[in-house]
C-alpha cells in the first residue's frame, strides 16, 4: 500500500464526517452530560475532517494561507476530543480552550510562513502540539479516569502510540531539508503518520462511544441503587451490600456492626408540620448521618423514616460509640430545622455486632430491629444494642 498523502487526507475527511454524523445521531439516546460530551466529540471530528479536507486541497497547489487554516482546524478538533473526555467524567472544561489552542497554532503557522521559516518548521510545530494533546487525552483516560475499562485502556494506548508517531514526524520536520510550501509533503513519514491517523480516527471513535456507554451504564446502576429522596442507598442495594459485607466478615473473621435508625414520633412531625416538611427532616437526618460515617460504611433508607447503616471493620464498642455520636448529632444538628416546624427531631438506634452465632445477614437485621424496639420502649432518643451471647469479635466460621 503506497497511497499519496492527499488521498489519505481525503479519506480522513470522509471518515471524520461519517463518524461525527453517526455520533451526533447516536447522542440523542443519552442523558444530557453524556450527550454533550458525545456532541463535543463529534464536532471535533467534523473540524478534523475540515482540516484534512483543506489539507487535501493542497494537492492542487492551493495558496499557502490554507496551511494555518487546515492545521488550526485540525488541532481545534483534536483538543475538543480532549475536552469531551473530561466532559464524560463531569470534570470542568473551558468551552473556549480548544478554539484558543487551534487559533494559537494557526497564528504560529502563519507567522512561520510569514518569516519564510518554511513548511518543515510548520510540520515540527504542529506535530509537537498534536503529540501534546494526544498525550493529554492518554493521561486523562489512563490515569485520571475513575472506573476505567477496556475501551479506556485502548483509547489511552492508542493516543500514546499516535503521540509517539507525531513525535517522529516532529523529528522529521526538524531534520528535513526545506521544501516548497505549495504542495503537501509526501514522504514516507507523512504517509505513515496519515495512515495511522486514519486508523486512530476510526478506532478512537468506536472506543469513545464505548466509554460513553460505560458511563451511561454506571449512571443507570447508580440510579437503580439510590433512594430518590435522600441520595443514600435504597433498601434493595443496602441488603445486597449487607449480604456481601456479612460473607466477607465471616470468611476473614472481621468485625461488622449493623445499626438501624428510626426517627422518633415521625407521624406527629408529619401531622403537625406537613408531609413536605417531614420529607425535609428525612433528608436532613440522612445528610447528618452521611456526614458522620466513613467512606467504607454504607447507609441505606430501608423504610419511610428508617435507615440501616453497615459498619465494616467495626466491633461492638466502636459501633456503640458511633451510634451514640449519630444520635446526639441528629438531636443537635436538627434542632434548628425542628424549631422551624415547631417539632423536636430525635431518633432511636438499634445495633448489633457480628458474632460467631450469626449465620445470615438477616439475623443481624432482625436483632438490630429488636434492639431498636427496646430503644423505643425505653423512651426513644436512645441507643440499644442486641445482647449477643459472645461479645468477642467473630472468628473464622
Ligand atoms: P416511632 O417513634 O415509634 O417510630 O413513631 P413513628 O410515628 O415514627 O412511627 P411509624 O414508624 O409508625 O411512622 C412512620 C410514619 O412515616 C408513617 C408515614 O406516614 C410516614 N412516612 C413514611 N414514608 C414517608 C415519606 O417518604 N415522607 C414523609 N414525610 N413521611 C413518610
Ligand atoms: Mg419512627
Ligand atoms: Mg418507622
Amino acid at each position: 500500500m503506497d497511497f499519496e498523502t492527499t488521498f489519505i487526507a481525503q479519506v480522513i475527511t470522509v471518515i471524520g464526517f461519517a463518524v461525527g454524523l453517526s455520533i451526533v445521531v447516536a447522542s440523542g439516546r443519552y442523558p444530557r452530560h453524556i450527550r454533550n460530551s458525545l456532541r463535543a466529540y463529534a464536532y471535533g471530528k467534523f473540524l478534523l475532517g475540515f482540516g484534512f479536507l483543506i489539507a487535501g486541497l493542497r494537492g492542487s497547489a492551493a495558496p499557502d494561507l490554507l496551511v494555518p487554516l487546515a492545521n488550526g482546524l485540525g488541532i481545534t478538533g483534536l483538543a475538543m476530543n480532549y475536552t469531551s473526555v473530561r466532559h464524560l467524567q463531569s470534570r470542568p472544561v473551558s468551552p473556549l480552550a480548544p478554539a484558543a489552542v487551534g487559533l494559537a497554532v494557526a497564528v504560529a503557522c502563519l507567522l512561520l510562513l510569514f518569516v519564510d521559516a518554511g513548511i518543515a518548521s510548520v510540520r515540527t510545530l504542529v506535530s509537537f502540539t498534536t503529540a501534546a494533546v494526544l498525550l493529554g487525552i492518554a493521561f486523562e483516560v489512563l490515569v485520571r479516569y475513575e472506573g476505567r475499562g477496556i475501551p479506556h485502556y485502548v483509547t489511552g494506548v492508542l493516543c500514546a502510540t499516535l503521540a509517539m508517531v507525531y513525535l517522529v514526524r516532529m523529528g522529521a520536520g526538524l531534520t528535513q531539508e526545506e521544501t516548497p510550501t505549495a504542495y503537501m509533503l509526501d514522504d514516507r513519514v507523512e504517509r505513515t503518520t496519515f495512515l495511522l491517523t486514519l486508523l486512530g480516527t476510526v478506532t478512537g471513535a468506536i472506543n469513545y462511544v464505548l466509554m460513553a456507554s460505560d458511563e451511561f451504564n454506571r449512571e443507570l446502576a447508580k440510579l437503580a441503587h439510590t433512594d430518590g429522596l435522600t441520595g443514600s442507598l435504597n433498601r434493595r442495594r443496602l441488603f445486597e451490600m449487607g449480604e456481601i459485607e456479612f460473607r466477607r466478615a465471616r470468611r476473614h473473621g472481621r468485625d461488622l456492626t449493623v445499626l438501624v435508625l428510626d426517627i422518633d414520633r415521625f407521624k406527629s412531625i408529619n401531622d403537625r408540620a406537613g408531609h413536605p416538611f417531614g420529607d425535609r427532616v428525612i433528608q436532613a437526618v440522612a445528610d447528618c448521618c452521611a456526614g458522620q460515617i466513613r467512606r467504607e460504611d454504607a447507609m441505606g433508607r430501608i423504610g419511610g423514616e428508617e435507615f440501616a447503616i453497615l459498619l465494616p471493620e467495626t466491633g461492638l464498642e466502636a459501633g456503640r460509640l458511633l451510634a451514640e455520636r449519630l444520635r446526639s448529632a441528629i438531636e443537635r444538628q436538627l434542632a434548628q430545622l425542628g424549631a422551624e416546624g415547631g417539632v423536636t427531631v430525635t431518633c432511636s438506634i438499634g445495633g448489633v455486632s457480628l458474632t460467631r452465632e450469626h449465620s445470615e445477614f438477616s439475623d443481624l437485621m432482625a436483632q438490630s430491629d429488636s434492639a431498636l424496639y427496646d430503644a423505643k420502649h425505653a423512651g426513644r432518643n436512645q441507643v440499644r444494642f442486641f445482647p449477643t451471647v459472645s461479645l468477642t469479635p467473630a472468628l473464622h466460621a
